[in-house]
C-alpha cells in the first residue's frame, strides 16, 4: 500500500515541520498523536518520520530512516508562456503527471503583457507545483525555472532526447521519437505557435519535431497529452 506522503515545509538535520493546511489536516482531521509514524518528504528525500508534537499551526516530526523514493518522470518541459489561467492549469497537471522540471519560455508569440508579467508569476507557479506535488503524493517537487528567452532556455537543457511538439509536423510521432529515450526534453509552443525562426533554432540545437496527431491542440492540452505519452513509453 502506498502510504500518504507529507511534504515538510521546514527541516533541520533531525526534524521536519509541516505547517498550514497539512498541519491543520493532521491535527484536526487525522488527530495525529506523538509517536505515530508517517512518511514525510523533507528536503527532497522521503523519510519514515515519527510525530514529536502536534499543533494546528505546526506538526513536528523526528526523521528516521530514508526510504526509497519513486523517481519523477525524466521529462523536462519547456513551456511557452501563454494565458496564465490556462498555463497554471497546465503546470498543475504536468506536476501530477510527473514532470521533473518546467522552464517557462518567453516565445516570440507570447503576448507582450504576459511576457512582462511572467517574472513575477514564478513564485505562484512554484506554489502550484508544491501543492500539486502534495496532492499527487509525489516524493519530489518539480523545479520551476525563471522564465527565459528561447535561446537561454535551450542552452539550459541537458536531456539527451529533445522533442519539439509541433502542429506543423505530419510524419514523426511523439511515441516514435521516444523509442530508446531515457531523459527527455519536451517543448510546447504558445497559443500562436512557434515562429519559423524559433522552429529553426530548435532544429539547430538538435531538437526533433514531433506530432501528437492531426488536430490542433491548445498548449495545455498538448502538454498533458505529451506527458501522458511519455509516461506510457518511458
Ligand atoms: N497557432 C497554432 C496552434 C498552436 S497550438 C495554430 O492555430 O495553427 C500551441 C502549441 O501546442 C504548439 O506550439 C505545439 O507545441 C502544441 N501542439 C498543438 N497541437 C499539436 C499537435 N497536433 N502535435 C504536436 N504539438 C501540438
Amino acid at each position: 500500500m502506498t502510504r500518504r506522503r507529507w511534504i515538510a515545509d521546514e527541516r533541520t538535520e533531525t526534524t521536519a515541520t509541516l505547517k498550514g493546511d497539512q498541519a491543520v489536516h493532521l491535527a484536526r482531521v487525522l488527530r495525529a498523536q506523538p509517536g505515530q509514524v508517517f512518511d514525510v518528504v523533507a528536503g527532497g528525500f522521503l523519510h519514515r518520520a515519527e510525530v514529536l508534537s502536534v499543533d494546528e499551526r505546526a506538526v513536528v516530526f523526528t526523521l528516521h530512516e530514508e526510504l526509497e523514493a519513486d523517481a519523477a518522470l525524466p521529462v523536462h518541459l519547456l513551456m511557452a508562456v501563454f494565458k496564465f489561467d490556462h498555463m497554471e492549469w497546465g503546470i498543475e497537471k504536468a506536476t501530477e503527471l510527473g514532470a521533473s522540471r518546467i522552464t517557462p519560455v518567453i516565445a516570440r508569440r507570447t503576448e507582450k503583457h504576459l511576457a512582462q508579467a511572467a517574472a513575477k508569476r514564478v513564485e505562484r507557479w512554484r506554489r502550484i507545483v508544491l501543492e500539486a506535488s502534495k496532492q499527487s503524493r509525489r516524493t519530489d517537487v518539480p523545479k520551476v525555472d525563471e522564465p527565459a528567452m528561447l535561446k537561454a532556455a535551450l542552452a539550459g537543457v541537458s536531456a539527451e532526447t529533445k522533442l519539439l511538439l509541433a502542429e506543423t509536423e505530419q510524419d514523426n510521432s511523439l511515441s516514435a521519437g521516444l523509442v530508446d529515450a531515457r531523459d527527455v526534453a519536451l517543448a510546447i509552443g504558445p497559443e500562436g505557435g512557434w515562429t519559423p525562426e524559433e522552429m529553426a533554432l530548435f532544429s539547430e540545437s538538435g531538437w526533433r519535431h514531433v506530432t501528437l496527431g492531426p488536430r490542433i491542440l491548445r498548449a495545455e492540452t498538448a502538454a498533458l497529452a505529451g506527458l501522458a505519452v511519455c509516461a506510457a513509453v518511458l
